[in-house]
This record gives C-alpha cells, sequence and structure tokens, in this order.
C-alpha cells in the first residue's frame, strides 16, 4: 500500500545518504579522493556527491574480497548460517523500504508506485528465496562401481565481481548479490553511476545483519574505469554483468586479455509482441500491450517494444491500445497518482527522441504522443509513444531504444509474424496473444526468445530463470536454482575402495 506524496515528501528531506565506497566493512574514500554527482532526474538537481573509484581502489576492494574468501569467513560458514544472516539482511531491507523506495525513486525517476509495490518486494523475496536455497543444494555420488566412491561437489566460484545498470538499480544488484552471497562467494559491485545511492544504502543493512568485513565490497565509479578494472582483473574469477550488449562484448573481451574470468552476461532485447487474430478478448491483450512497453517508462530490457499484428485484426486493437495508453499518466516521481517517472537522465531522454524524429524521418506514423513533457520542470520526461506503419528495416524497429516507444508492424500470417518475430539480433523475450492452444504452442517453440509470455506480458517469478538467446545474453541466467548453481564451480572427488 502507497502512502500519500506529501508523506514521501517528508521522507526525501529527512534522508541521508551513504555516498562512500565500502571496501573491507568499511565506508571510505577513494585513493583520488575524487566525486561524481548524482542528480535526480525528475528535477535535474544534484542529491550528493559519491565516491569515484578507480583501479586503485578496485585493487583494495579485490584484495579484501580474497583474503575474506581464502580464510573462509563466510564460505566456511554452515550454509544454514549464511542463510540465517542473509534472511536477516532481507528483513532489515524490509523494515526501511519506504525509505529505500524514496531513495530509489530520487535517484533514477522511477515512480514511487513501483518502487513501493515491484522493486522493495522483489528485492527482499529475491534474497529470502536465495538465502532459503543455501542449504538445499546436494551434491551427486556417481554409478563408478564399487570398487571407488566419486562425488561431485559444488564449491564457491572465489571472488565474483557484479556490474550493474541504472533501470532497476536494487533489484538488478539482488539478483546477482543474493545467489553469489547464498553460495558462499566474495563479491565486489560496481553499481551504474547515475543510481548508486540505495545500493550504497544496503551495505550498512548488510554488515548490520552480520555479513563479514570484505565479503561484499562496492565500488562506485566510472564503468569505463572501476568496471573495467574489475574485468580486467587477473585476482577475479567471474564477472557478471547486466547491461547494454555494447559493453557486454567488452566484458568478454576484458577476460581474454586477462585471466579468462568466467562472463555472464544479461544484455539488451528488442522484443516482440505477436497478436493473432483469434483473440476473444482484445481489450486484455490491449491492456498488457500498453503495460509491456509503457512501464518503468520503457526502461526495461524485456520491454515488447515491437508489437507484430495480424492484419485482420490490426485497426481493431490500435483503437483499444490508445485507449489504454491513457491509462499511462507522467508526473512527479514522489506522487503515487502517477504510473509514469522521468527517464534517467538528459542523454538518454535526448536518445529516446531522438529515434521518435528518426522514426517520423523514416516514415514510420506517430499515432500517440512523440514529445518531450514538462520542459520547465527541469526533469526528463517523455510521453508514451506509439508508431503504425513501421517496416522491419526502419532503425526503430531493429535498435534498442529504452525508452516508452512502440512500434507496430503488420503481419498476415502465423508464418510471417515468426519470421519477423525472430529478424532480430535480440532473444529476450516475447508475448504471443491467441486462443487456440497449438497456435500458442507452436508459436512459443518457434520464437527464439529466453522468456515467452503467453496472453500476458511477464518476466515470470523468482522460481524461473531469466535471460536471453542470441545478444541479449551469454550463458548466464538470473534467478531460480540455477543462478545459484551458476555461481558454483563443480569439483570432483575419486576415492579408490582398498
Ligand atoms: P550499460 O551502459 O551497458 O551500463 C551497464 C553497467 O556497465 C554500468 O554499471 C556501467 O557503468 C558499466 N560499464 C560501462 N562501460 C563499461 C566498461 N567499459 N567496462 C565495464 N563496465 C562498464 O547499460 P545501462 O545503460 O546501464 O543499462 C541499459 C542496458 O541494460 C540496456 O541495453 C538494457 O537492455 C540492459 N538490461 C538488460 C537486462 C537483462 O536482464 N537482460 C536487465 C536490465 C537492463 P556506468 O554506469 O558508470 O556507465
Ligand atoms: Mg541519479
Amino acid at each position: 500500500m502507497t502512502l500519500t506524496k506529501e508523506k514521501y515528501e517528508n521522507i526525501a528531506n529527512s534522508l541521508q545518504y551513504c555516498t562512500k565506497a565500502f571496501i573491507d566493512g568499511k565506508h571510505v574514500d577513494s585513493s583520488s579522493g575524487e566525486t561524481f554527482t548524482t542528480e535526480n532526474p525528475a528535477t535535474g538537481k544534484e542529491i550528493a556527491k559519491i565516491t569515484c573509484c578507480d583501479e586503485r581502489d578496485v585493487d583494495r576492494a579485490v584484495a579484501a574480497a580474497r583474503e575474506a574468501f581464502e580464510d573462509r569467513r563466510w564460505a566456511g560458514l554452515h550454509p544454514a548460517e549464511r542463510k540465517k544472516i542473509l534472511c536477516k539482511f532481507a528483513e532489515l531491507i524490509d523494515k526501511n523500504r519506504d525509505e529505500l523506495a524514496v531513495m530509489e525513486t530520487l535517484d533514477s525517476g522511477k515512480p514511487i508506485k513501483d518502487t513501493v509495490e515491484i522493486d522493495l518486494p522483489e528485492t527482499i523475496n529475491t534474497i529470502e528465496w536465495h538465502a532459503e536455497a543455501a542449504d538445499k543444494m546436494d551434491g551427486q555420488l556417481t554409478s563408478s562401481g564399487d570398487q571407488s566412491i566419486s562425488m561431485i561437489v559444488r564449491e564457491p566460484i572465489g571472488v565474483v565481481a557484479a556490474v550493474i545498470p541504472w533501470n532497476f538499480p536494487m533489484l538488478m544488484a539482488t539478483w546477482k548479490f543474493a545467489p553469489i552471497l547464498a553460495t558462499g562467494n566474495s563479491l565486489i559491485i560496481k553499481p551504474a553511476k547515475l543510481t548508486t545511492l540505495t545500493m550504497l544504502r544496503l551495505t550498512e543493512f548488510a554488515a548490520e545483519a552480520g555479513i563479514p568485513d570484505g565479503v561484499l565490497n562496492v565500488v562506485p565509479g566510472h564503468g569505463d574505469v572501476a568496471g573495467k578494472a574489475l574485468a580486467l582483473h587477473p585476482d577475479v574469477d567471474l564477472i557478471t554483468f547486466t547491461g547494454s550488449t555494447v559493453v557486454g562484448k567488452k566484458l568478454l573481451e576484458y577476460s581474454g586479455q586477462s585471466n579468462s574470468k568466467r562472463v555472464l552476461l544479461e544484455m539488451g532485447g528488442k522484443s516482440p509482441s505477436i497478436v493473432m487474430p483469434d483473440i476473444k478478448d482484445i481489450d486484455a491483450a490491449a491492456e498488457q500491450l500498453a503495460f509491456a512497453i509503457f512501464w518503468n517508462m520503457g526502461e526495461n530490457c524485456s520491454a515488447n517494444s515491437r508489437l507484430i499484428v495480424h492484419r485482420d485484426i490490426k485497426d481493431r486493437l490500435i483503437e483499444r491500445l490508445i485507449e489504454k495508453a491513457k491509462e499511462w499518466v507522467t508526473g512527479d516521481p514522489l506522487d503515487p497518482a502517477f504510473n509514469l517517472g522521468a527517464m534517467v537522465e538528459k542523454p538518454h531522454m535526448e536518445k529516446v527522441l531522438g529515434y521518435i524524429e528518426k522514426g517520423k524521418a523514416e516514415g514510420a506514423k506517430l499515432i500517440y504522443g512523440g514529445q518531450q513533457l514538462f520542459p520547465d520542470s527541469g526533469g526528463y520526461f517523455v510521453s508514451p509513444t506509439i508508431f503504425d506503419q513501421v517496416t522491419p528495416d526502419m532503425t526503430i524497429a531493429r535498435e534498442e531504444i529504452f525508452g516508452p516507444v512502440l512500434s507496430v508492424l503488420t503481419c498476415k500470417d502465423e508464418k510471417e509474424a515468426i519470421a519477423m518475430a525472430n529478424d532480430s539480433e535480440y532473444g529476450l523475450h516475447a508475448s504471443i496473444y491467441t486462443d487456440d492452444l497449438d497456435t500458442a504452442h507452436r508459436m512459443s517453440r518457434a520464437v527464439r526468445a529466453g522468456t515467452v509470455s503467453l496472453n500476458c506480458y511477464s518476466e515470470g517469478d523468482i522460481t524461473t530463470p531469466f535471460g536471453g538467446y542470441k545478444q541479449s545474453g551469454f550463458f548466464g541466467r538470473d534467478k531460480s536454482m540455477l543462478a545459484n548453481s551458476q555461481y558454483t564451480e563443480l569439483k570432483t572427488i575419486w576415492i579408490p575402495v582398498r
């Protein structure tokens, strides 16, 4: 349940920010003494100055994480003990949920309704779920006969680095750190520069919960300095990343240039929705389609930014879609009356507006929205936008916009719909709308994407793996038991019986 705007403003006015790096259990300045500014994208005003870490600070954090791992202060705990500490961590977050929701909203422009109702509960649930799994991962005995005993055991990988995006700052960090910590690793997190505040505040709760010094470190800084230093570091065993495909590919190179550290990548998307003409409830489909592109201002890797609609149902669907788009209302992110807030920063807003101009210039038909909102506020607001008559070769049909911009393409049959859906370098998520069971099964197998949702927009829940085909991902999956196991190494122990 949300509070009133006035109550959130009061919380905002009384916030204390934790702005320093967290290394070896202490909040510290960077070696250079440098800071960077984080701002509120709804006003363009500075919130705080954040410690800016460079290679030297990354070295300190990796050394602390290595020492913590080698002396087994965390890895050596009984898994049930790690579970208890992580659940306490989740409890402390829960106790401070309003403060964290307001902080996330101020730093990122996300609407308070979402940070309260989605980001916070999901963050807490993610920590609890992976923590609960900590003492439920068994090894194996293999069928090697009675002359020997062969065991397969799982062990933590060691020192893990996590590089995080700005679109769900706390939740994306949690999708990484919860399974990483549950399985006994030590960790260094590099949050996105635009949104560091909540992760830094979480370090205080982590320490209070009893996560030992050196096990969880946070190094705010520039991606191409602190992030790169982590990815090139010879003593990092695995790097896990969520962000753009361009940066993800760099991490693969850095791994090759350094110690062949394992690399897990969650990257971009240009996800399709396909609507077949047999659907009976057009209204329900239109509601989900609007949610799929406008939620979180379209700053969502799995947003369905391409609508591929069968020509027989198109006009009726578009009419309903525009009605549903009107329910997505932009305003002050601290006011729970609004379900859309600000874009994360000015350059990103300009990038999104640039795509809107490109859509018009290349001949797509703007049928809804298409402009900057509240330019006098100092903030970065873009209206929900729909383009019709988009063809597969247009820029707005191919590139990830990461904003509230929907491209509508028209198809004549199932075969063409699947071909269009798969005509992308990405493969993160797809939605299929049909009331025919056979069509649903056929199409959900034919689309190449890590998640397919039927007659809805969904990323699944904590029990389901999340990640991408093609250039949307590289090996890794977030969430589910797979996330726990991917932060472990397999070891075979062979014992002859004499
Ligand atoms: P980004 O520019 O790739 O940045 C992601 C992270 O990488 C940030 O912490 C960034 O640091 C860091 N970084 C930048 N350059 C680096 C380098 N050379 N070496 C190491 N780290 C570096 O992505 P973003 O703009 O934050 O997020 C948007 C993208 O993330 C979209 O493409 C979206 O689809 C994707 N995403 C994917 C998923 C998924 O699960 N598949 C989920 C959410 C978002 P700075 O902040 O300092 O630049
Ligand atoms: Mg900010």
